[in-house]
């Protein structure tokens, strides 16, 4: 448990670790701390933009986008190293994810695997946007690798953590692949925090890979029949999130609907995945069939049972 850093502190604690700082306008007082609470903080969190060049990757981060608005963190780690600040407060990066891997990053302990989406994210971590385009191919250099190192470790460092507060988007909501690509290595970039640290005790031991989501297609049929005639945006099944982050990927999907519910909107984005497959008619009415959603798991990392 820990109240957030004051701005000043945060950039204070980057500067200390060596980092080279740019600050983009008013970000000290950029936030969405009138959407919801900022705090306790109870660890740091890393993401890839999924966008192309600094500048833009700033921009984007600064103020948003149509879905989602700004800031989307606190800092963007750009290619060359530098953090730039774009917001200070709650901030739309780490949306919701498993209350057991928030447990786990509090007692700092092995996480578990994220199978919920069900807690505020945005409340209680600090999240830094790492410019990459996400799509698995971007390489990430040298010297942004060791800027995550350096940022993870001002704010553990701040607040008396270890390198186990420091976690992917991945480990936290299901669904997420985010940070990947050639050169990031995330046991070495725990090993390096936790060194910069001056660790007295071992270096985190390396986490089991995360077991996939599982999706229940019975569960998400049901969900499908169902939900649309439901008043309001009740959630029937956890898993439809896990199905719907998945159509946000593929674009089929605006984000604002990505909200466990599978309503209308929901199962229009799933005909369109259907379509996209080949499927016609009936076979593309946006109810979920086995094939259909094997492909969509098999590209975005969950398993299906039946
Ligand atoms: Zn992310």
């Amino acid at each position: 448990m820990a109240d957030p850093m004051p701005a000043p502190a945060f950039l204070a604690a980057l500067e200390a670790e060596g980092l080279i700082v740019v600050q983009e306008g008013a970000w000290p007082t950029r936030n969405r701390d009138h959407k919801g609470p900022w705090g306790p903080v109870h660890g740091v969190m890393v993401h890839h933009s999924v966008t192309r060049g600094t500048a833009a990757t700033v921009r984007i981060c600064r103020d948003g986008h149509s879905d989602l608005p700004g800031p989307l963190c606190h800092g963007v780690i750009a290619k060359d190293g530098r953090v730039h600040l774009v917001g200070y407060g709650r901030a739309n990066h780490a949306g919701l994810g498993d209350p057991d891997v928030l447990a786990a990053v509090i007692a700092e302990r092995p996480l578990p695997p994220d199978n919920e989406a069900s807690t505020d994210g945005n409340r209680h971590f600090y999240g830094f946007e790492c410019e990459n385009l996400g799509d698995g191919q971007d390489p990430w250099p040298g010297v942004q690798v060791e800027a995550i190192v350096r940022a993870a470790t001002a704010v553990c460092r701040h607040h008396g953590w270890d390198a186990r507060s420091v976690i992917r988007h991945l480990d936290w909501q299901p669904g997420k692949v985010d940070p990947r690509g050639p050169g990031l290595d995330w046991a070495d970039i725990e090993r390096r925090i936790a060194k910069r640290l001056g660790a007295k005790t071992p270096a985190p031991a390396p986490r089991p890979v995360p077991a996939r989501p599982v999706v229940d297609l019975s569960e998400l049929v049901k969900a499908a029949r169902s939900n649309p005639g439901l008043r309001g945006t009740p959630v029937t099944y956890a898993g439809v999130r896990t199905v719907e982050a998945a159509l946000v990927d593929e674009g089929l999907l605006a984000k604002r609907y990505s909200d466990g519910h599978f309503g209308t909107t929901t199962v229009t984005a799933y005909a369109a995945w259907q379509r996209r497959l080949g499927y016609t008619g009936k076979a593309a009415d946006g109810i979920p069939g086995r094939a259909s959603l094997d492909r969509l798991g098999d590209r975005h990392g969950f398993a299906v049972t039946s």
